[in-house]
């Protein structure tokens, strides 16, 4: 499920957030990664969303740094596509 707009999503649909063990927060690129992630739209919308809602802190039941995953947000367009 999306953070952003809460909707129902393929996970290859999404793009695939964790928080490392120093607290950062990462694109899992591999969709291997883990511990707790956070699934967003390929979608900058969801992205504003999810920072103004307080999603990400939420998803990841820690705080989370909204910079951190915007950055981390930067290479969706990189981003692989898994089945
Ligand atoms: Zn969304």
């Amino acid at each position: 499920m999306c953070i952003g707009c809460g909707r129902k999503q393929a996970k290859s649909e999404l793009f695939r957030f964790v928080r490392d063990n120093e607290g950062h927060v990462r694109p899992d690129i591999q969709q291997k990664l883990g511990g707790r992630g956070a699934y967003l739209c390929f979608n900058e919308k969801c992205l504003e969303t999810a920072v103004r809602r307080n999603k990400f802190s939420r998803a990841f039941r820690r705080k989370a740094d909204d910079s951190e995953a915007a950055k981390a947000f930067q290479c969706k367009n990189t981003y692989p596509q898994i089945d």
